[in-house]
């Protein structure tokens, strides 16, 4: 999937994967989790544990999500805010 990728597309991703994580801002680099795979624009900046963490993470237990009070789209919208502010 990844060489189907434009460039323009690759880049929002690097700069996406620069940021803190999304939920409890852990200092980056983070991972991009996609809210919808193949969107490359809705993806979201999270660390290894509130990406795919066991008992945090959104593919896990969601237990951080829950702590924090967010869904999905509560944090690409902190993803996106933080990249328009760079
Ligand atoms: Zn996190
Ligand atoms: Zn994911």
């Amino acid at each position: 999937m990844l060489n189907r990728l434009s460039a323009k597309e690759r880049e929002h991703l690097a700069k996406v994967k620069a940021l803190p994580c999304s939920v409890c801002d852990a200092p980056g680099p983070s991972e991009a989790h996609h809210v919808k795979q193949g969107l490359q624009y809705t993806c979201v900046a999270l660390c290894e544990s509130c990406h795919r963490g066991d008992h945090n993470g959104w593919h896990g237990g969601r237990a951080m999500w829950r702590i924090k009070k967010m869904d999905e789209i509560d944090a690409l919208n902190v993803t996106l805010k933080r990249l328009s502010a760079h």
